[in-house]
């Protein structure tokens, strides 16, 4: 990871003739800040507008491990496409789509709920059902509790992960409980690419480990995939911009610039 914002500019700016970029974005941490709580963030509406006038261009995907109907809701852009946990579930234009593992395994988890409640409430964690996985959100836990609630987190899902039922996945103070299947942000937009008849380079905006799976993807497609956020980590992007506000600041200007 040595590039810098201004080199992501000239990505930006070289248009290739007769070719159309397309753009996706992670939403949390990338085109907005993190919050206590997922309930807690918004969309900004300079930041939506900057989205949204890119999408008058462009292609746009917002690829998220939030539900479907959340980020939708959040987002409130028409016409664009939108992928919830971290790729299982997509739609947009033309396109709807379940990842069919995924699907089958929405019976099992429900049955974890119950037990997860129980379980670690009274170490105070957010846990959210986005139906094809369970986020178990511990920003909220003092952090002389966080190694129980893991501990205990550990007891209620080390069978069924032994037993082939369900994998964990590791992000931002966040363990989600998912199908068995390898499935990821990568494939989805692989997937919206099949859809668009891509013919342009490939953009791709994330922060978080799961986000690694779209950069290696658009590093593959020649692409153009960039980190927002503190360099906490090794990573695949080839780009990185600072923050959510500096992403929409690039972004604004170069609108600004195709006038
Ligand atoms: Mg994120």
């Amino acid at each position: 990871m040595t590039a810098t914002p201004s080199r992501l500019r000239s990505e930006l700016l070289a248009r290739e003739k007769g070719k159309s970029p397309l753009f996706f974005f992670d939403f949390d941490g990338t085109l907005t800040e993190i919050e206590r709580t997922p309930d807690g963030v918004k969309f900004k509406p300079i930041a939506r507008f900057i989205v949204e006038e890119l999408s008058r261009h462009f292609s746009v995907g917002i690829i998220t491990g939030r539900a479907l109907p959340d980020i939708k809701k959040l987002i409130g852009i028409k016409g664009i496409y939108y992928s919830g946990n971290h790729g299982v579930e997509i739609e947009g234009p033309r396109l709807r789509f379940v990842e069919k593992n995924s699907a089958k395994s929405v019976a099992y988890l429900n049955t974890l709920i119950p037990k997860l409640k129980r379980k670690l409430k009274p170490y105070g964690p957010i846990i959210q059902h986005k139906k094809y996985s369970i986020a178990v959100h511990y920003r909220t836990v003092e952090a002389r509790l966080v190694r129980q609630l893991l501990d205990d987190l550990d007891l209620i899902t080390s069978e069924p992960v032994r037993s082939g039922k369900v994998r964990l996945q590791l992000g931002k103070k966040v363990v989600e409980i998912k199908a068995p299947v390898e499935w990821d942000k990568g494939k989805a937009i692989e997937r919206i690419l099949m859809k668009t008849g891509r013919t342009g380079k490939v953009f791709f905006f994330g922060d978080d480990m799961t986000d690694e799976f779209g950069f290696e993807m658009v590093n593959s497609l020649k692409g153009v995939s960039v980190y927002v956020g503190g360099l906490e980590r090794e990573t695949h992007a080839r780009y990185y911009l600072e923050s959510p506000t500096a992403l929409i600041g690039e972004l604004a200007k170069f609108l600004f610039e195709l006038e």
